[in-house]
């Protein structure tokens, strides 16, 4: 029998109103009341260090963006259907961080949205339908971003006009730099040939440029704008999925893929951009919505209402005003050393990879076989809850430990996150 007011029971009724569609963190969920900054309190009043949530990049319950969104709902909050001054001044902001040929911007309430909207411009501008994606991406639950998710999982089925190409896994594959872009450019060459064959043509290529559900692989940057250009070479467009790698997650400019040196055709982004409130986006090249425009009349209700272009505001002037993307690359670096003098005693630890705030560290089963082990990356993503340190686990099989804090993370977290890795490491050696 559980105990009235219990996690359990808690558990129980979650179970029963929720459905079963839904899936808790960890093996003994934890159950937090309350944020802030970089720590999360559960319902006990125990402090976590949060080195997991990308969402709340500035911090958990910032007070910039809980007084912006809290000061506009007292004064108004409405839709793009007015004249309004914040949505304008956002959108001029937003656009001057990227180059120049992007120059409108859509807003949408979630990164399923705006890559929904985004593959609906594609298809319409280039009379195609066909999509390539990474092997074990995830863009998003809407119908057709679903489609183009297979990190959801088989019970998910792909549609005809989608083509899979692999994940830059240069650990995996075992190959130098210049081996995996011939081998990624094979393969982008190959779906774009088969979608032209099938009769689909090339709408777009779209990828995550951190490649955060197929593990971690930011690098190397080598091969993205030459697929890019045999994508367009059939009239496919590139669309840059910015909603894990944006808003300086990598610690070099606001942006995953001028990493890349690659020009993107239409770029999404989300999670962060409202630090948890719901704000979203979808950037064009303004020649894409020439026709599209007068042709479509896009409106989303709540896409970029007065509040959640308030929340978007504080964040990207807290994001500028406080040089987090300096920060995320020379915090990031150092954690990453620090991981990877860890790595160099442990040879379960097969490679520690990443850039600036986005650290992945692949777990294999013995030294030099490259053989995943996700049984190994979820006890000590388990075992490091235990110790009140969040993070989870990505890649296609699991077995990456993903290292991913708000963009405030500061030194002492990082020594905190590397110090109880190592405690569990140790814990976990049989
Ligand atoms: N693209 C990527 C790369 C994502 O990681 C996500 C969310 N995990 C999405 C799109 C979808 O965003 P949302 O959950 O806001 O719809």
């Amino acid at each position: 029998s559980v105990i009235p007011g219990s996690d359990e029971e808690l558990m129980a009724r979650r179970a029963a109103s929720l459905g079963p569609a839904y899936r808790l963190l960890y093996n003994d969920p934890v159950h937090f009341v309350r944020g802030s900054g970089v720590h999360l309190y559960d319902s006990a009043g125990e402090e976590y260090l949060d080195a997991y949530n990308n969402v709340p990049c500035i911090g958990h319950s910032h007070p910039a963006v809980a007084n912006a969104v809290s000061e506009q709902l007292r004064l108004i909050n409405t839709n793009t259907r007015y004249l309004q001054d914040g949505v304008v001044d956002y959108a001029e902001e937003l656009l001057a961080t990227f180059p120049p040929e992007l120059g409108n911007v859509m807003f949408t309430c979630t990164g399923s949205e705006a890559n929904d909207l985004a593959v609906r411009v594609a298809n319409f501008v280039t009379g195609n339908s066909g999509l390539i994606i990474t092997e074990n991406a995830y863009h998003g639950t809407t119908a057709v971003m679903a489609g183009v998710s297979p990190s959801l999982g088989p019970g998910v089925p792909r549609p005809a006009n989608v083509r899979l190409i692999p994940a830059p896994d240069r650990y995996m594959l075992a190959v130098s730099d210049d081996e995996l872009r011939e081998y990624m450019l094979a393969h982008v060459r190959a779906a774009v040939d088969d979608l032209v064959a099938s009769g689909y043509g090339v709408s777009a290529l779209i990828l995550d440029t951190l490649f955060s559900s197929d593990g971690i692989l930011p690098n190397p940057v080598s091969w993205i704008a030459p697929a890019a250009e045999i994508v367009r070479g059939e009239g496919g467009l590139f669309i840059a999925d910015e909603v894990q790698a944006g808003f300086g997650r990598l610690g070099a400019g606001m942006w995953g893929f001028t990493r890349h040196g690659v020009s993107a055709d239409i770029v999404t982004m989300g999670k962060s951009m409202g630090n948890g409130y719901p704000v979203a986006a979808a950037v064009f090249r303004p020649e894409l919505l020439e026709e599209f425009g007068p042709t479509v009349r896009y409106f989303n209700t709540f896409g970029g209402s007065s509040a959640a272009i308030s929340a978007a505001a504080a964040v990207l002037h807290t994001i500028k005003n406080e040089d987090l993307v300096a920060h995320s690359k020379v915090l990031g670096y150092q954690i990453r050393t620090e991981v990877q003098s860890l790595a160099s005693s442990d040879p379960r630890i097969g490679c520690v990879r990443g850039q600036g705030l986005a650290l992945g560290v692949a777990f294999v089963s013995q030294e030099g076989t490259r053989v995943p082990d996700p049984a190994l990356a979820s006890r000590v993503v388990n075992a490091m809850r235990e110790k009140h340190v969040l993070i989870s686990a990505s890649g296609a099989d699991g077995n990456v430990l993903k290292i991913r804090p708000p963009l405030v993370f500061g030194r002492e977290d990082g020594a905190r996150l590397v110090e109880v890795l190592a405690e569990v490491l140790d814990a976990t050696r049989d």
